[in-house]
């Protein structure tokens, strides 16, 4: 049992060897498994946004381009585009932080001699498609037919400035108006001039049928890059990684655009506005291709001489410092070389190298801990299995049967148990509970063991009987108690064999029976003498008394009569002493059983010729319808003792002219022998009683005749002596019938 209890309660974390290196391998495993997961988890999209430097149209292709076709979220990036509005100057919108990335001009000189440090990242425009527009009728033809005039201009077009300077004029001889972002003050006359872009508001102009000139900074030699795309140092410094990545998605998403005009064209439409129509922007997709040159250059080239030449057209015309050097203006100014790409690699290395150094020195580790976990589990096994043999030896020597019960089956017994039932261990084992009780104490059994599972209160030490192999009942007292078996209740009994002490209680209890019936029936004898021989004494003493007394004035008659009471009184007296006699001397197993052989009518005949006097006195017929020649074998005197009791009480219960029939009737097996009178009779209560000790049902007889109670016990146990039976058959005033038989076997 110890070994099965141990089972219950004792879980083994590692169960082998094997298992143990089974399951560092599955570490190893989860925590590989841990670390990819890791690395290939999404990083969330860096929020950045471009500036633009006007509103959406095809001008910014390659940006919407690069957001739709998922360029820059390839690159783990979250663009926004921000349109210029008529408040802000969009370059100074970067510089004040409100954009990590602008578009502008070659004027980024300008803002660089100042302090500033914009990057130039990509030219886009090769050339630039800035022109001063006029109207025919204003008759500006040249540079020089600006003087006076009202121009709008948008910011940062440093291409018309340097028209303007390199033509010898001053900003001041002109007067120059914000630019509003369409071409309504040229139509109505509000400017005279503004500039433009060949891409956009020539198509205006040209839709309106407006008739105009156009001076372009090329004329003059100002051939600028445009639409650049350009950062800070800063940023680049932060964000190197950030900075290349979104370049390089932002030159793809052009290189796109210029491919497929149409398709950005749509999109444009449909998801930055209709602004322009659709014609529109299919004449700035063409105007552009000739400026961006894409079949010519790489998209976004910049050519470090060309930035020279225009620093150097700025320089003349004072609009930079003569000792501005273009350093850090270009992104390849800031692009590591290549080593450095080795140093991350290297990085990883390293770090990989440490990771596996870490997990080396961590499995060496653990696996060390296990060792010596194992090592602690071999010897608590050991002691374990010493300490489980002790504890078997302990439970099979055990002189109490011990089982463990669960899910209703017997789980667990000892030696001691099998000796109990007699039964193999694995029939015991195999068997439901319940199996060897007796069938009157199974319910029981099975009630208390529900109840004990259940944990309600049970009554212990209660005592059933089990039905061993022999057959032979045996008493036993189980006492239990709730246990944890493999997570589950079970019960865990201990049983005593008690047949012998329950043979001596059964004993014990017969013999306390008999004696409280003894001290019963010495109750009644004692009640008897004391209050049935008191009346007939005193009244024998009463007229014993008058004889003595009047004896000499006493008629013959009265004398007579005085005498006969006194008989009557003696005999009575005489016939209960005889019974008290009797039945004491049967109590005291004193009576001797002597079986003879009877003439049923004769031995009769003798008992009526007993009470022949008291019959006629009380006008009773007695009708003997016996056989002559019906033999009994029974003894004489108790045979006798019987029909005296039984025909004395048939005329003392019988009214006057009552009749008694006493019969005998004789089958081969027994004597039926009967007295029926046709007197007072009894209820059924009183049938039910009669024949015990303390009934209290004995009555006066129909002429005050005295009874004791005694003589029907006296008829029972002699009768029963004989192996007969005796019963009555009566109603109350209909008489009473009793019947006894003597069975032929005494022959
Ligand atoms: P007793 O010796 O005083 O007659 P019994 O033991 O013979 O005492 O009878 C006990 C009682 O049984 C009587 O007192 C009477 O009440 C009832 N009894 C016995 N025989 C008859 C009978 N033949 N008819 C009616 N009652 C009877």
């Amino acid at each position: 049992m110890i070994s099965y209890m141990q089972h219950c309660h004792f879980i083994n974390p590692f169960k082998s060897h094997s298992e143990l290196k089974k399951g560092r391998y599955i570490l190893i495993f989860v925590l590989i498994l841990l670390g990819l997961s890791t690395y290939a988890k999404e990083t969330p999209l860096q929020k950045v946004s471009l500036q633009l430097k006007w509103k959406h149209q095809f001008q910014f292709a390659g940006y919407y381009a690069a957001i739709e076709k998922g360029y820059y979220k390839d690159a783990g990036l979250d663009v926004s585009l921000i349109e210029a509005d008529e408040e802000h100057n969009p370059v100074d919108q970067v510089f004040n932080n409100k954009a990590q990335f602008g578009i502008g001009n070659t004027n980024l000189l300008i803002y660089r001699s100042q302090g500033y440090s914009p990057v130039i990242l990509a030219s886009i425009f090769q050339h630039s498609p800035i022109v001063l527009v006029a109207s025919k009728n204003s008759g500006i033809t040249y540079i020089h037919d600006l003087a006076g005039k009202t121009i709008a201009m948008e910011p940062n077009t440093a291409e018309i400035v340097a028209l303007i300077k390199s033509e010898g004029m001053s900003m001041n001889q002109i007067h120059i108006v914000d630019h509003s972002f369409d071409v309504n003050p040229l139509l109505s006359g509000q400017v005279d001039a503004m500039s433009a872009y060949t891409t956009d508001e020539l198509f205006l102009l040209n839709e309106a049928n407006f008739d105009y000139n156009t001076i372009s900074p090329s004329m003059a030699g100002i051939d600028f890059y445009s639409d650049v795309l350009f950062t800070t140092q800063e940023f680049i410094d932060k964000n190197p990684e950030l900075v290349e990545k979104f370049r390089s998605a932002s030159l793809k998403g052009w290189q796109y655009a210029l491919k497929n005009p149409e398709e950005i064209i749509e999109l444009i439409h449909t998801k930055y506005g209709q602004r322009h129509s659709i014609k529109h922007l299919k004449n700035e997709a063409q105007q552009m291709q000739k400026i961006i040159l894409p079949d010519v250059v790489e998209i976004g080239y910049t050519n470090k001489g060309r930035w020279e030449t225009i620093a150097k057209i700025y320089r003349n015309l004072q609009l930079l410092p003569k000792d501005f050097n273009l350093h850090g203006f270009f992104y390849s100014d800031y692009i590591k070389p290549r080593y450095t790409i080795h140093w991350k690699l290297l990085g990883i290395f390293m770090a990989l190298l440490t990771l596996v150094g870490g997990l080396t020195f961590y499995f060496y580790n653990t696996s060390k801990k296990l060792k010596s976990l194992i090592f602690q589990q071999q010897i608590f096994e050991k002691e374990l299995s010493e300490s489980e043999k002790r504890y078997r030896l302990l439970v099979d020597g055990a002189n109490e049967g011990i089982l463990v019960a669960q899910d209703g089956r017997i789980k667990f017994i000892n030696n001691r148990m099998t000796e109990l039932l007699e039964y193999s261990k694995e029939k015991i084992l195999a068997s439901p509970l319940g199996q060897f009780i007796h069938e009157e104490d199974r319910l029981k059994v099975l009630e208390n063991y529900e109840k004990r599972i259940n944990n309600k209160v049970v009554e212990n030490n209660y005592h059933v009987r089990i039905i061993p192999q022999t057959n032979t009942i045996k008493w036993i007292e189980i006492s239990g108690t709730r246990i944890i078996c493999e997570n589950k209740p079970a019960t865990l009994n201990f049983i005593n064999d008690i047949t012998n002490r329950k043979a001596a209680e059964i004993e014990i209890q017969n013999k306390n029976q008999e004696l409280s019936k003894l001290v019963s029936e010495k109750d009644q004898f004692i009640s008897i003498l004391a209050h049935d021989l008191r009346s007939p004494f005193s009244s024998l003493l009463g007229f014993t008394r008058i004889l003595n007394e009047n004896l000499m004035v006493m008629s013959m008659q009265e004398t007579q009569e005085v005498s006969n009471t006194i008989r009557k009184s003696t005999e009575h007296i005489y016939q209960l002493l005889e019974n008290l006699l009797e039945w004491s001397s049967l109590q005291r197993k004193k009576s001797s059983f002597k079986a003879v052989q009877i003439n049923a009518a004769d031995t009769v005949t003798k008992i009526i010729q007993l009470f022949n006097d008291w019959a006629v006195n009380k006008q009773i017929l007695i009708i003997e319808e016996i056989p002559k020649d019906a033999a009994i074998t029974a003894d004489q005197h108790m045979f006798e003792t019987i029909l005296r009791n039984l025909i004395s009480n048939a005329i003392k219960f019988s009214n006057p002219g009552g009749t008694i029939i006493i019969k005998v009737e004789q089958t081969s097996n027994e004597t039926l022998i009967s007295v029926k009178d046709t007197g007072i009779g009894m209820d059924k209560t009183m049938v039910d009683e009669i024949f015990q000790i303390n009934n209290q049902n004995y009555r006066h007889g129909t002429d005050n005749e005295p009874s004791t109670g005694l003589g029907l016990l006296i008829c029972k146990e002699f009768v029963e002596l004989h192996g007969g039976k005796i019963w009555i058959n009566a109603s109350p005033n209909l008489g009473s019938e009793f019947i006894f038989t003597i069975p032929s076997s005494l022959e």
